[in-house]
């Protein structure tokens, strides 16, 4: 089915669409967006401790996939408004598209510096045909998350098959090499949690021996998802913070178009607009988004969904 896309107006409604406020610096309700995440298939084939995927009150359909029409339709306006980063992936595993190439292939073609296009995956799904497919379509930086190297507390963590994603990994790396691309840059990430505190100095050698750089994240409880308070346990305590980078710059967009505050909203409470009938550029700076940020600047979060983010402060 064709999913109906907005006719472009002009981003900043000068040229007769609906208008809406120039960005300027000086007031955070107007700030220019620098990130944007697309959903371009709902649900994960994982179920890491620490996510909400699998534990959320409603239901998440696997598979779900966003019209090519659409996407094409959004990228289009991202790049108006200014978008520097492309992360092609939201609440998902991203690699379950088979069209992922394609749509990475679509964002490269029309990015120049400082933008990219960037693909965060367990990479239990990167077969050969999907590491070639994202090496030819100019994929800037693939971003895997590898909780342990530990089979066990790999598969406690992940209930993903720890053998498959290193070979997988290491296959990427050889085609990369042999096929002289010099991207995508690759990234490997975990969180410091109490399961694997212990073992990062070791995981961090392996990943170096490699040429592939460790991101050890905090573990976090955004937007408070009931299902995670008992398992997203970081080796700190969780804490409440003050500031947050996804209102104030970052855009998030579900399969069907509707665009959530935040990519730890995995409740779609809190729902901002809809790309199948609005413009992507009235949605950012429409009155909804600006409220909340003038909100959020000032302090006052009370029934907003931030008002139970907690993160663990960063690794020292
Ligand atoms: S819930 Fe609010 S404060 Fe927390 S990460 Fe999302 S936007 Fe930021």
């Amino acid at each position: 089915m064709k999913t109906k896309v907005p006719q472009a107006t002009d981003p900043c409604g000068v040229a007769g669409g609906k208008s809406h406020p120039a960005p300027s610096s000086g007031s955070f309700a107007d700030n220019v967006p620098d990130h944007v995440q697309i959903q371009t298939i709902t649900g994960c084939n994982a179920a890491c401790l620490f996510c909400p995927n699998g534990k959320t009150r409603r239901k998440i359909a696997l598979g779900q996939r966003m019209a090519p029409e659409l996407f094409n339709a959004i990228v289009d306006q991202c790049l108006d408004l200014g978008v520097r980063r492309y992360s092609v992936y939201l609440m998902n595993e991203p690699m379950l598209d088979r069209d992922l190439p394609r749509r990475v292939a679509y964002i490269s073609a029309r990015i120049k510096k400082p933008q990219y296009v960037k693909v965060t995956s367990h990479g239990g799904l990167l077969t050969e045909r999907m590491a070639k497919g994202l090496l030819d379509a100019g994929l800037d930086k693939l971003k895997i998350s590898v909780q342990s190297l530990d089979p066990g507390t790999y598969w406690k963590i992940m209930h993903l098959r720890l053998e498959r994603t290193l070979k997988n990994i290491d296959r990427f790396i050889e085609l990369k090499q042999r096929g002289g691309y010099k991207l995508p840059r690759m990234e490997i990430v975990m969180v410091d949690s109490i399961q694997t505190r212990g073992e990062i100095a070791h995981i961090r050698r392996y990943w170096e021996r490699r040429g592939i750089k460790l991101y050890v994240e905090p573990v976090e409880n955004r937007a408070d998802q009931t299902g995670i308070r008992d398992t997203a346990v970081g080796a700190e305590k969780l804490r409440a913070f003050s500031w947050c980078r996804r209102l104030m710059e970052q855009i998030y967009i579900l399969h069907d178009g509707r665009m959530v505050q935040c990519c730890a909203d995995w409740e779609q409470q809190s729902i901002m607009g809809d790309l199948t009938s609005q413009r992507l550029a009235d949605v950012w700076y429409g009155p909804r988004y600006r409220e909340y940020r003038r909100r959020f600047a000032a302090g006052d979060v009370r029934g907003m969904i931030c008002e139970a983010c907690r993160k663990q402060p960063p690794p020292r």
